[in-house]
């Protein structure tokens, strides 16, 4: 029997929009500025000036379901249009500032961007793909700077001589609200339409005590990039609580961020483990420069945090850091490695807990299968592709792209080589198409990158394949050391050998000054791996 007695009401952003000015008025947005001054702003300031963004769109023809693309850093006014444009009825289209101008080419014109907002000192970048990305018929110039040239049309002056209040119109749930696309790495971008209800459960969920466990007295800092997977829900998730919300701007360096972290006495913070490993480097070179008594959780994903840094924050520094993986695919948030009460676990035990990837949050499902698409044993051990299914995790993407990622009964192929133990902990040992597989053997290039990363002397390490004539791929490191630090080759493969079977060691390891990084930070291991391609097929094999 369907119940048919509650209320048909739509879980809508623009609840969120309109009870930030109802409950958290006074919660306030403090925005870094390129100039490193702060700016500050409430969310009574957050809702009066969406609503002015919605008159001016609406003047300037934006309808129900138009793309409203973005080319901004982390700040006030993108909140405004993360909120804005979806509570309008229209999609706030994040654009990845870090790609290269021919994919945002590609990716606005693939999107039908209508309008297009971009910081000033993203103008120049703009103007490299502006010729491939036609559709875009009004460029909104955000910057306090001086007037705009050409055409363009200065955000300030658009918004100053609109109404205050702008009547909302009760949207669908299903109604599109945001779009954002993956960067890439394999084959052309794809876009994820999220829609007001996947937002919404996303957020609830992110909210739950077990997962963010966001509240209204928290200081949030979102170094996370409102450009790339809708900055990992925070900005919606403060919003919702009436948390107050920090954002860094474009200084995202390890001092800066730190400064702001002590000055705003921040509570929580959620970045790539790259940004982090240079934040402990520096914690560790000055232990006493920063007072971040205020902070109680740092959340950690994106790609696999090392249980060093994860294990360096808490031992030398009392920070404690929560492990979580997710994809633009996801909304993100998918799991999140919080310990369960009464695992009753050691202390090697708990580290490693806490650097598993986690288990799902609520209304995620996951399985890993085989190569006969068979969901695996959640033992530990048996490896296999993690597939997921839930409320926030696309069914297609836009455009309807990419169908083989889509299974028969319902789940979306992540792509990420897993374990899964008893407890439903699961492990990243890859993505796919980083798996090394040396005479028929899978080999985890993220096992022996944590390894190497817990050697005293290594600041970062990548591992990667190389062709190899006989085994067909072998491992290869590539290893930055801590300034003033040495190490060996021999050194570092005796650091592993205890760990690992032998044909685990990698042939080679290439002292490097910089892991090249993808857009969002992550270690690009397709340019190791075609510069170092031939390395063991030039050489005798070691
Ligand atoms: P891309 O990396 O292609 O830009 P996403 O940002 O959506 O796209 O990245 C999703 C991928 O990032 C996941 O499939 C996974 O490989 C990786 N990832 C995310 N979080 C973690 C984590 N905590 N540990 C290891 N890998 C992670």
């Amino acid at each position: 029997m369907l119940a048919g007695r509650m209320m048909d009401y739509p879980l809508t952003i623009t609840h969120f929009l309109e009870r930030a000015r109802t409950y958290h008025a006074r919660s306030a947005i403090v925005t870094q500025n390129p100039d490193r001054t702060s700016s500050r702003a409430t969310y009574a300031d957050l809702h009066r000036r969406a609503s002015k963004l919605a008159h001016a769109l609406t003047r300037l023809g934006v309808r129900a379901g138009d793309r409203v693309a973005t080319l901004c850093w982390n700040h006030a006014r993108h909140l405004e249009l993360y909120l804005g444009v979806p509570a309008m009825g229209a999609v706030v289209h994040t654009l990845n500032l870090r790609l290269h101008p021919s994919d945002l080419g590609y990716i606005a014109s693939h999107a039908e961007d209508r309008v297009l907002v971009v910081d000033r000192s993203l103008l120049p970048l703009y103007r490299k793909f502006a010729a491939q990305a036609r559709c875009v018929q009004r460029v909104i110039v955000i910057g306090d700077d001086g007037p705009v040239e050409g055409d363009g049309l200065d955000y300030e002056a658009l918004l100053a001589p609109e109404p205050d209040h702008f009547d909302f119109p009760r949207l669908d749930e299903r109604a599109a609200a945001m779009l954002c696309y993956t960067s890439g790495t394999t084959g052309n971008p794809k876009g994820v339409l999220y829609s007001h209800r996947s937002i919404v459960l996303h957020t609830l969920v992110s909210c739950m005590h077990d997962a963010l466990g966001f509240r209204d007295s928290d200081v949030v800092l979102s170094v996370v990039p409102m450009f790339h997977a809708m900055a990992w829900g925070l900005p919606y998730s403060a919003v919702a609580t009436g948390a107050r919300i920090v954002l860094p701007g474009p200084h995202l360096d390890p001092a800066s961020l730190l400064d702001l972290m002590a000055r705003e006495r921040v509570t929580f913070a959620a970045g790539v483990p790259t940004i982090w490993l240079g934040i402990l480097a520096l914690l560790d070179e000055h232990p006493k420069r920063w007072d971040l008594s205020s902070m109680r959780a740092m959340v950690i994903g994106g790609s696999a945090a090392p249980p060093a840094l994860i294990d360096g924050f808490l031992a030398r520094h009392g920070l404690v850091v929560t492990h979580a993986w997710g994809m633009t695919e996801t909304n993100p948030l998918g799991t999140i490695a919080h310990l369960r009460h009464g695992l009753d676990l050691d202390a090697a035990a708990e580290l490693d807990t806490r650097a598993s990837q986690g288990y799902a949050v609520p209304f995620i499902d996951q399985r890993h299968v085989g190569a006969d698409d068979q969901p695996l044993p959640w033992d530990g051990r048996s490896m296999g592709e993690l597939e997921v299914r839930g409320p926030w995790v696309a069914s297609s993407y836009f455009g309807d792209e990419g169908e083989d990622r889509f299974t028969k009964d319902g789940w979306f192929k992540t792509g990420d080589v897993v374990t899964i133990d008893g407890d439903g902990y699961m492990r990243i040992t890859d993505r796919a198409k980083d798996v090394i597989k040396s005479g028929g053997e899978w080999i985890s290039s993220v096992a022996l990158e944590n390894a190497l990363m817990s050697h005293p002397a290594v600041l970062e390490a990548a591992v990667f394949a190389a062709r190899h004539p006989v085994w067909g791929e072998r491992p290869l490191a590539a290893v930055v050391l801590r300034p003033g630090q040495a190490a060996s080759k021999d050194e570092l493969r005796a650091h592993l050998e205890p760990r690992f079977a032998r044909f685990w060691l990698p042939d080679e390891v290439l002292f490097v000054e910089r892991i090249p990084r993808t857009s969002t930070g992550k270690f690009l291991k397709s340019q190791l791996r075609d510069e170092y391609a031939d390395l063991l097929t030039k050489q005798p094999p070691g």
